[in-house]
Parts: C-alpha cells; sequence; structure tokens
C-alpha cells in the first residue's frame, strides 16, 4: 500500500487578503498554485481539504478509520508536513475548544472508546493498556518531552534498531487510562518544546514532536502491542527567507537537512534505489517512510497565499512523491500463550485507499 497523502489548506488568517490567494482547491482532489508568472501548477492528492473542513471532518475522514487496523495489530503513522504557519500545530494538536480539538486528542479518544468496547464486549476478559512517549528532535537530537528541560543532557537520547524499527533508547513510557489524563500529561509535556519567535511565525515550532501512544491489547490466548504515531513536523520553509540570525540559522539547518533528507528518501523510494539514505537524519530514521510502518497518513498543511509561494511549491513536489511511495504491510506479531498456534493476518483490503 502507498502512504496516504491528503492536503489541507487553511483559511486565511486576519493579516491576509483575498486578492493573494494563489492556491486553489479542485473538484477531484488536487490543488493548484499559480504563480507571478502566470505558470500554473496542479498536483493530484488522495484528497484535498478546503478551508472549510472542520476538525471533526477530516479526523472522521482520515485518521478515525486507522483506529481498526490499529487494533488489529498494525502500526500507525499521521504526520503533518509544510511550512511554519500552515496550519500543522493547529491540524495535529488543535484549539482548546471541544470542536478545534486536533487529530491528536481525538485520535486518542478514539482509542479509549474502542478499549471500553472491546472490554465490556468481552466481560473483560480482554484488556486494553494505554502508554505515551512523547518526545521532540531538535537540531538532530532527540529529548524526552516527558521530562523537564533541565534534565536534557547536551547529546540527548540514543536511537536504536529493534527488529527492523528505530526506538529511542531511555524514553520515558507513561500509562494513561483515561482521556483527561491524557490531556493533562500532554499539554505538561508541550510546555517543554522548543519554541522560539521567528519572522514567519511568532510560536514558529523549530523541532518535530512525536507523540506515541502503544496499546497493548491483552486476552486469554494472546498479547498483541501496536503503535499509533502522531508527528509535528518542523517548518518546511527555506530559511534564507526567514533572516534569521545565528543560533536560528544552525536550527533552520538542521532543520532543513532533516526535511531535506526526507525529501531525498522520498525521491530514492519512488525511483525505486537501492539505497535509501534514512540514516542520515534522526527523524527520517524515526519515521521509516516505506520501511516498516503498517499505515501512514501524511497531512500536508497549505496556505493559500503568495508570500509562501515557493515552499508551497516545494512542499506540493514532496508531498505528491510522497503519494507514490509503497509500505509494506507488517503486523506486529503477537505473544500467544499456551500452545503455539498461526498468527490470524488481519486483512487490510478493507483499508480505504481509493
Ligand atoms: P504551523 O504549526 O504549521 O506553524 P499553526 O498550526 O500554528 O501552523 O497555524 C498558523 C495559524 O493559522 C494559527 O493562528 C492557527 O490557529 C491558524 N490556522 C491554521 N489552520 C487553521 C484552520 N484549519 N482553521 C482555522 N485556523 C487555522
Ligand atoms: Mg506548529
Amino acid at each position: 500500500m502507498s502512504v496516504r497523502v491528503v492536503a489541507r489548506v487553511r483559511p486565511l488568517l486576519k493579516s491576509e487578503r483575498e486578492a493573494d490567494v494563489i492556491l486553489r482547491t479542485g473538484s477531484s482532489a488536487n490543488a493548484s498554485e499559480k504563480s507571478q508568472r502566470g505558470e500554473e501548477y496542479t498536483f493530484q492528492f488522495n484528497s484535498v481539504y478546503d478551508a472549510e473542513v472542520a476538525q471533526q471532518e477530516l479526523f472522521d475522514a482520515e485518521v478515525a478509520p486507522t483506529i481498526k487496523h490499529l487494533f488489529g495489530g498494525f502500526d500507525v503513522t499521521i504526520f503533518a508536513y509544510g511550512v511554519t504557519g500552515t496550519g500543522k500545530t493547529h491540524t495535529m494538536r488543535g484549539g482548546k475548544s471541544l470542536a478545534d480539538r486536533g487529530v491528536i486528542p481525538r485520535l486518542l479518544s478514539g482509542i479509549y472508546r474502542r478499549s471500553r468496547k472491546i472490554e465490556k464486549d468481552t466481560e473483560g476478559e480482554t484488556t486494553v493498556q494505554v502508554a505515551l512517549s512523547y518526545y521532540e528532535i531538535y537540531n538532530d537530537k532527540v529529548y524526552d518531552l516527558f521530562e523537564p528541560p533541565e534534565k536534557r543532557t547536551l547529546a540527548g537520547l540514543p536511537l536504536r534498531d529493534n527488529g527492523g524499527k528505530t526506538v529511542v533508547c531511555g524514553l520515558t513510557e507513561k500509562p494513561c487510562t483515561n482521556l483527561k489524563e491524557f490531556e493533562k500529561l500532554y499539554d505538561q509535556a508541550n510546555n517543554n518544546r522548543s519554541t522560539s519567535a521567528t519572522k514567519l511565525n511568532a510560536h514558529s515550532s523549530r523541532s518535530h514532536a512525536i507523540l506515541g501512544v502503544k496499546i497493548t491489547v491483552t486476552s486469554p490466548e494472546k498479547t498483541q502491542v501496536s503503535t499509533a504515531s502522531a508527528i509535528d513536523l518542523a517548518g518546511s520553509e527555506d530559511n534564507r527567507r526567514t533572516e534569521n540570525d545565528k543560533e536560528r540559522m544552525v536550527e533552520s539547518a538542521s532543520i532543513n537537512k532533516s526535511l531535506f533528507v526526507l525529501a531525498q528518501c522520498v525521491e530514492a523510494i519512488t525511483r525505486k534505489q537501492h539505497r535509501i539514505p534514512y540514516r542520515e537524519s534522526k527523524m527520517t530514521r524515526i519515521l521509516s517512510l516505506g520501511q516498516n510502518h503498517g499505515l501512514t497518513v501524511m497531512i500536508l498543511n497549505l496556505a493559500p497565499v503568495r508570500s509562501y509561494h515557493l515552499d508551497t511549491i516545494s512542499s506540493l513536489s514532496v508531498a505528491n512523491r510522497t503519494r507514490k511511495i509503497e509500505v509494506r504491510e507488517v503486523e506486529n506479531d503477537p505473544i500467544f500463550k499456551g500452545p503455539a498456534r498461526p498468527a490470524q493476518r488481519p486483512s487490510l483490503a478493507s483499508a480505504r485507499q481509493p
């Protein structure tokens, strides 16, 4: 299966004018951008969501259907890609009000709802445990967001390969039994995230933030573990345009490097090249696009106005190539109790690929 790539165009901000809108969404999941010279670029996606689309609608269409697969033993990765100020954090985390909640709290809510249902339907014979990890990659170093910034070491946490998956060593894993508890943990952790002002966005995130939701389903016969990863990537803008100071330039260089490596990985995979440069940045090692994820949804966030033009075109082309990546569907092996018997392989035939 390929990575599902969907585009989401944010509404105009108060400071932006209708006259500067150059990105249009079409009827058949395409987005077209017109340059100053009148050239028009059109890109096709699995779905395109325009400014009117509510958080609920995006979640129901793109993320809710993955929960079934998560409980069927597949890993799920949802990531937001785009220039700073295009709505990645709005999409993933969202606002405070119920209607504004983003993909992440809704995903957790869906996971808890399904867990309760399973426990009820099996009269408690099957139980579901949820545990969270949350970390950021900042200047190509991994920091645990469940730890206060004072506890960070200069080198950050190391990565390790574990049966084909990249794992972060020494990461805190917090059991979390309900949505209220989640919200508290998530809010606290977000305060530990590295943000600083840049010219493009007053609270621009300079780091990739990765939330891992591990679910363990235990029935009398087996224990099955799978993980949903929800990733809010750092901004993909070209740092020459932001007039950053020196420190910001160092950050920008490593953000841009990891996103550049991501683009190279995408390029290599779609060209079916033998060598894919995953290992050249921590973010791409962790994301391992096309390597070992069950289901991947990339949400490409876009701003419709002229000032974003060059970055919009570059992220549209990266995302467009991502669509062609084949992802091997690897089910996590259940751990059986008692006599060995063949694993039931859940089928992905019903997944929502158009
Ligand atoms: P990013 O994380 O990509 O830098 P943000 O999520 O911070 O971008 O969004 C930039 C601004 O646009 C914020 O003020 C945010 O509230 C607003 N915004 C983004 N997407 C939407 C949307 N779909 N609806 C309403 N406001 C949005
Ligand atoms: Mg952000």
